[in-house]
């Protein structure tokens, strides 16, 4: 297949309206849309870095898309269209690119967006794939991970470590046969297909000081928060939300606190409010919320055990380099 026909048979039918039938060379934005402006971001995964090669090519799409979901979702932004560039090794075929567009397709239609352009070329390396995402602003102010401020409490979406969890199954044959299958397929699952928490926040963004989302560890996006807002975070361990199957590892020993708060690929919103806000803003979010800690005066994360015991991270999360 050439790279035209490529585009004609898999990525013509996602496109949106601003796409101009993937025929054009560019997109046109209308400012009728973008009335707020709009929030960008991008974000490559790389086969053998971000996913193995052999994953199914649906879910390859789906995460992706979400990765950058994730981060649209952390300045509350309302997905609308996004550009694919897609390097493609030579053993990739049409079962491959038709798996491919399926999973595309599925979460345009789940999270409201639609494709508007890129670019296909062959590669001799590895698969990789670039998302830029655009989302339309769902406020007037711009959400930053700057902002916390002494006082506020330190909230989290969701439940940490099931990705890392998931990728260490894949990797370690013994900590998987460890575990009852069910656990096993709910962990992998959570790092082949995160949630991002797009609209969960539309409600209490008011309320917001500091925001962003976890994907390199939780420990080491919260000491980020804290170096962009000049403030220090005390977290207490046994308040950060785990899933049933992470609990279980933890109290089994197969995984320490210290490997969860560390791990990475979480891509739940890590955020504060003022203390005296956070019951409300935890009753009226879209999914599960839980305060892990509060900020305070003075720089860096403190992490204390169920005895008031200060945890030793050895490994604060993941950076590429
Ligand atoms: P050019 O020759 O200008 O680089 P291309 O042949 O790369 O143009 O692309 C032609 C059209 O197809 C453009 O509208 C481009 O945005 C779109 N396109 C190419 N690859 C992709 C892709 N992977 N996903 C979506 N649109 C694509
Ligand atoms: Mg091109």
């Amino acid at each position: 297949m050439t790279e035209d026909e490529i585009i004609a048979t898999y990525f013509r039918p996602l496109s949106g309206a601003e796409g101009l039938a993937l025929g054009d060379d560019c997109a046109h934005l209308m400012p009728d849309i973008l009335t707020r402006g709009a929030i960008l971001n991008m974000d490559t995964l790389v086969a053998g870095v971000h996913f193995f090669a052999n994953d199914p090519p649906d879910l390859i799409a789906a995460k992706a898309l979400r990765v950058n979901l994730s981060d649209l979702a952390a300045k509350l932004a309302q997905p609308a269209g996004y550009l694919l560039s897609l390097s493609l090794p030579s053993s990739i075929g049409e079962n491959w690119l038709s798996g491919f567009s399926v999973g595309l397709r599925r979460d345009q239609a789940r999270f409201g967006l639609a494709l508007w352009g890129g670019d296909t070329v062959s590669t001799p390396g590895p698969l990789s794939i670039t998302i830029t995402a655009i989302g339309l602003p769902t406020q007037g102010r711009t959400l930053t991970r700057k902002g916390a401020r002494a006082g506020d409490a330190v909230l989290v979406t969701g439940t940490i470590g099931d990705s890392a969890l998931g990728l260490r199954v894949l990797q370690d044959d013994a900590f998987a046969e460890s575990l009852n299958p069910a656990d096993r397929n709910t962990l992998v699952e959570h790092y082949h297909l995160p949630l991002p928490r797009v609209g969960v926040l539309d409600g209490s963004a008011d309320d917001v000081t500091a925001i962003m989302d976890v994907s390199d560890g939780l420990a080491l996006d919260l000491s980020r928060m804290c170096a962009a807002g000049e403030v220090a975070a005390i977290v207490d361990a046994p308040h950060v939300p785990l899933s049933k199957a992470a609990a279980r590892i933890v109290e089994s020993g197969a995984a320490s606190l210290a490997d969860i708060l560390a791990g990475g690929d979480d891509y739940e919103l890590l955020f504060t409010v003022p203390a005296d806000r956070a019951r409300d803003v935890i009753a009226r979010s879209g999914c599960r919320v839980t305060q892990i800690g509060r900020i305070e005066a003075g720089e860096g994360v403190r992490v204390f055990d169920s005895d008031g015991h200060l945890l030793n991270l050895q490994r604060f999360g993941h950076q590429h380099r």
